[in-house]
């Protein structure tokens, strides 16, 4: 086996590394380690919301299986072999992505563009956030009837999108943003919020009684809702609580999803036949609380009037109470999803490639995203196994990764850092 690490006295005197760069002497490897062992946390989140909708890929098991044992500290493997399994990483991602794609479409419809009512209506309501649709679902079920309306919050906004979740009419729409703001927005609520999944912040007490969890989520002394969905006692909970306020906040478009994008690809090819439509941007990913996201706001707010923005994720709330107007009909403003569906961004990628007979690449789109989670950093990885070039990526590089490691992505694919929003833009239209 190879002998990845020459940095202590120990393989100094020619004795293998036991410890695979956990001692903090290869920086390079313990980079690696993190980022496949934080890439897999990504894609196994994806794999279960597909798996509650009944699908499962014995691939993506077996992969994810086998990457975990290639970061046991007392295994000696090779940076090329770590970089390689990345890279894997980065394309069983995209196939878990394909695979929940397929999973919520064949289940809830395929999304069509939707204007999202945002604020609260007078009655009950029960808040959801978090990723998972098939919860969202059983809710809108048990509540239909009770006189307790639903919204979402935060990653769910896309839900608004899929036919058979807006067909139930106490699905008012969204409320709040994304997921930082909880502890304000959770506050100011009102009634119950049905948590399930993660980005979710330790509740303070304002709140606390009224949050409930499901699912693989749980915290610490906040009520849970286990196996089979019985929802019964938020419900109860929204009706002790008694009517929200009448509120109203912008509306909000999501349900772009490529099947809805493609649709439009005749006039999408004529307008940029046309010089109409002169750039794409894809400006998405996870939301936080650092100052340096204002990058997204101000980039959106900048890009020029002959350009799409494509967006997904939580960081889209920077941006996507603005109104963007159209090209020849077609909106220039596209909310595909949630982070999961950066898989339908990439096939309307690779498909505007096709009917244009070029590369991805060489396609007038650029990339701006901005990670925080695990499930970003899958995505991250799908783009780079893509051999995806010209990627921006911010707030700021993930300190996971080794200045080395990212000298490598730099020389291979030329992605950057984000800079100056108005400069960083000049450029990318150059481009
Ligand atoms: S986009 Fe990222 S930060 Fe936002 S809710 Fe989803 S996983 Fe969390």
């Amino acid at each position: 086996m190879a002998m990845f690490c020459n940095q202590c006295e120990q393989t100094a005197k020619g004795v293998a590394c036991t410890v695979r760069g956990v001692c903090g002497k290869n920086e390079d490897v313990d980079s690696l380690m993190d980022t496949l062992l934080y890439g897999l946390k990504g894609i196994a989140s994806y794999a279960h919301h597909s798996r509650v909708l009944g699908k499962t890929d014995p691939e993506i098991d077996a992969f994810i299986e086998q990457a975990l044992f290639k970061t046991l500290t007392n295994v000696d493997f090779s940076m090329e072999d770590l970089w390689d399994t990345v890279m894997k990483a980065g394309m069983m991602n995209l196939k878990a992505m394909q695979m929940l794609d397929a999973a919520n479409t064949e289940h809830f419809g395929v999304p069509t563009p939707t204007k999202v009512r945002t604020g609260t209506v007078k009655g009950p309501g029960i808040l959801v956030t978090g990723h998972d649709l098939l919860d969202l679902e059983e809710l809108l079920k048990q509540t239909e009837g009770t006189g307790v309306n639903v919204y979402t919050h935060g990653e769910m906004l896309p839900a608004n999108g899929y036919p058979e979740l807006k067909k139930y009419k106490h699905f008012i729409g969204n409320y709040g943003s994304a997921w930082q703001k909880q502890k304000k927005e959770f506050d100011e609520f009102g009634g119950p919020i049905l948590v399930t999944t993660n980005c979710v912040l330790i509740p303070p007490d304002g709140y606390k009684d009224r949050l409930y969890t499901t699912g693989v989520t749980a915290l610490d002394g906040v009520k849970h809702i286990g196996e089979g969905h019985d929802f019964s006692a938020i419900i109860e909970h929204a009706k002790r609580l008694g009517d929200l306020p009448e509120r109203r906040g912008p509306d909000m478009w999501t349900g772009a999803h490529s099947k809805s994008i493609l649709s439009l690809a005749p006039q999408i090819i004529d307008a940029v036949k046309a010089g109409k439509i002169k750039h794409f941007f894809l400006v998405g990913g996870c939301d936080g609380a650092t100052p340096g996201r204002n990058y997204y706001t101000e980039l959106a707010e900048k890009i020029p009037q002959d350009a799409i923005i494509m967006t997904l994720a939580c960081g889209k709330y920077r941006f996507n109470d603005q109104e963007y107007g159209d090209i020849e009909g077609i909106p220039r403003f596209l909310d595909v999803g949630q982070c999961n569906d950066a898989y339908s961004a990439i096939v309307v990628a690779v498909e505007l490639a096709k009917a244009f007979n070029v590369e991805v690449n060489d396609l007038p789109l650029s990339i701006v995203l901005s990670w925080f989670e695990q499930k970003a950093v899958a995505i991250v990885l799908t783009l780079a196994a893509l051999g995806i070039k010209d990627v921006r990526l911010g707030p700021s590089l993930p300190a996971f990764i080794s200045p080395n490691n990212w000298k490598t992505i730099q020389d291979k694919l030329n992605w950057k850092a984000i800079g100056d929003p108005e400069q960083d833009l000049k450029d990318m239209l150059k481009a």
